[in-house]
């Protein structure tokens, strides 16, 4: 079950699209649904976009019991708006909460909660060719407790933020330094799983990368600090020939919308596939 607003906004809003970058833009409204301990969640309901309340003593601040997902609107040129296969997010959610003992939106309820909160701040999606309204789902363990132990009550929270390019230089190629000390992820650990615990690690690399004059890190594989595996938040692909390759997901590499989506197409475009997985 679901309010529904009818917000009667304009279709654009009055802002300067060409700026667009991937900063934090405040929109209209966010989604929040609620599980209490008999983990199921029932109820979602948009509200006015803002902060929320969370108890000092809730799982997700004090141990990480938490996961996000990022995924994109896109406007056509006939003014309606494409979302980018909201289902594999919503599939990768539930494989990441079943990994940090969380309940889960169902996939229907994943995705409709995505549609609500991107109609309800249709607005803010960029007009055709200028970006796109970035989507970040949450699932966190919102509930108090002491011990380490999975939480009593979880939310579920959908924002959304009009966004152009990740990296500011745009689709031109990007530079990244090679990074021997730090890893990312360890066999066992979660680096297959989009888990907030992931993301704090990897920002004093970056910074370093960034001080040289990088755009982001290429992570090692950390058991032989040799074989690539990917960037902070992105999968890599080499192109050699007629040969497009990307490292095996074998457990410490986040298994990307984007990544599938590039095999699958490789792959229709006639690339050997015989090393793409
Ligand atoms: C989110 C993320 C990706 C890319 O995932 P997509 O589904 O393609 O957006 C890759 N690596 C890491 C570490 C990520 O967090």
């Amino acid at each position: 079950m679901t309010t529904a607003y009818n917000t009667g906004t304009p279709d654009l809003v009055d802002f300067n699209w060409d700026a667009l970058g991937f900063q934090l833009i405040p929109t209209d409204f966010m989604y929040l649904m609620r599980c209490s301990s008999d983990g199921v969640f029932t109820k979602g309901e948009l509200v006015p976009y803002g902060p929320i309340e969370l108890n000092p003593a809730a799982a997700v601040l004090n141990y990480g019991q938490g996961l996000l997902e990022g995924l994109r609107a896109h406007r056509k040129e006939d003014g309606s708006i494409l979302l980018f296969r909201p289902h594999e997010n919503a599939l990768r959610m539930r494989i990441g909460a079943d990994r940090l003992c969380m309940p889960a939106p169902s996939v229907e309820q994943f995705v409709e909660a995505v549609k609500l909160t991107v109609l309800a701040n249709k607005r803010w999606v960029p007009p055709t060719g200028k970006g796109s309204l970035y989507i970040r789902p949450q699932l966190i363990g919102s509930g108090a407790i002491l011990g380490v132990a999975p939480a009593p009550q979880y939310t579920f929270i959908v924002f959304v933020c009009p966004v152009g390019h990740y990296f500011k230089d745009g689709l031109s190629p990007i530079s990244l330094l090679t990074e021997e000390e730090y890893h990312r992820a360890a066999p066992g650990g979660t680096g297959d799983i989009k888990t907030i615990g992931n993301y704090a690690s990897v920002v004093s690399a970056q910074r370093r990368a960034k001080e040289k004059g990088h755009s982001d890190v290429l992570y090692l594989d950390s058991v032989h600090n040799k074989f690539v595996e990917e960037v902070s938040s992105c999968n890599i692909f080499m192109v050699k020939d007629n040969v497009i390759s990307t490292p095996l997901l074998t457990g410490t590499i986040l298994p990307g919308i984007t990544r599938k989506s590039v095999i699958g197409i490789a792959q229709s475009l006639g690339f050997q596939s015989a090393i793409l997985q």
